[in-house]
């Protein structure tokens, strides 16, 4: 009977251990997803591509709606944000700071 109710506490005890590490787990991620949501909350500004377009990147602004000017990227995930006063990369939801 002792032996049984030992065993008992001890499985107890394992199982909690296991709950401690899956809501550190848990917690571990929550932080993340918060860290790289509040990285984005703050405003970059677009990055002005200086080189040259090809052919098909041309192809790709037109499609975007690009009428001429300066070609804009994401400072984040580079993608092109070239509608003027595009409040967020629509790639990647950068926050963008057009001022
Ligand atoms: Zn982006």
């Amino acid at each position: 009977m002792r032996v049984d109710r030992t065993d008992e506490i001890i499985n107890n005890i394992l199982q909690l251990r296991l709950d401690i590490v899956k809501i550190d787990l848990k917690l571990d991620q929550a932080f993340r997803a918060i860290e790289i949501a509040s990285g984005k909350q703050t405003p970059k500004k677009p990055i002005k591509q200086h080189e040259e377009q090809t052919e098909k990147e041309w192809e790709e602004l037109a499609d975007l709606g690009f009428g001429g000017g300066d070609v804009m990227r994401c400072p984040n995930c580079n993608e092109y944000v070239v509608i003027d006063k595009l409040k967020y990369c629509m790639e990647c939801g950068q926050k963008l700071d057009w001022t």
